[in-house]
């Protein structure tokens, strides 16, 4: 019996251009905190991007859409100063 050919680095490197969520997102979807939007790993790359990420305090790091940006800080910041969690919009698409 054959077994499937191994992915050297470089190759796998070229299926999985870019790792997924950050730590601390359980699932492959991305959603804006803020407004509960898709984003696209693509979003993330784009020039200029139109996704970004927030880190709070704690190195957690918590997604948003560009426009939402403000807002998403916000959410962020009370989070940090109460130790809520981040109070997420409800995701859509
Ligand atoms: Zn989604
Ligand atoms: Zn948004
Ligand atoms: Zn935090």
């Amino acid at each position: 019996m054959q077994r499937t050919k191994r992915l050297t680095k470089k190759e796998r490197k070229a299926l999985a251009p870019r790792p997924a969520a950050p730590t601390g997102q359980g699932h492959t979807h991305i959603h804006c905190i803020a407004c509960g939007r898709h984003l696209d790993p693509s979003d993330f790359d784009a020039s200029p991007p139109t996704a970004t990420y927030i880190v709070c305090e704690h190195r957690s790091s918590f997604p948003s859409c560009v426009g939402c940006l403000l807002q998403s800080q916000m959410l962020v910041s009370s989070h940090d100063r109460t130790g809520q969690p981040v109070k997420t919009a409800a995701a859509w698409h």
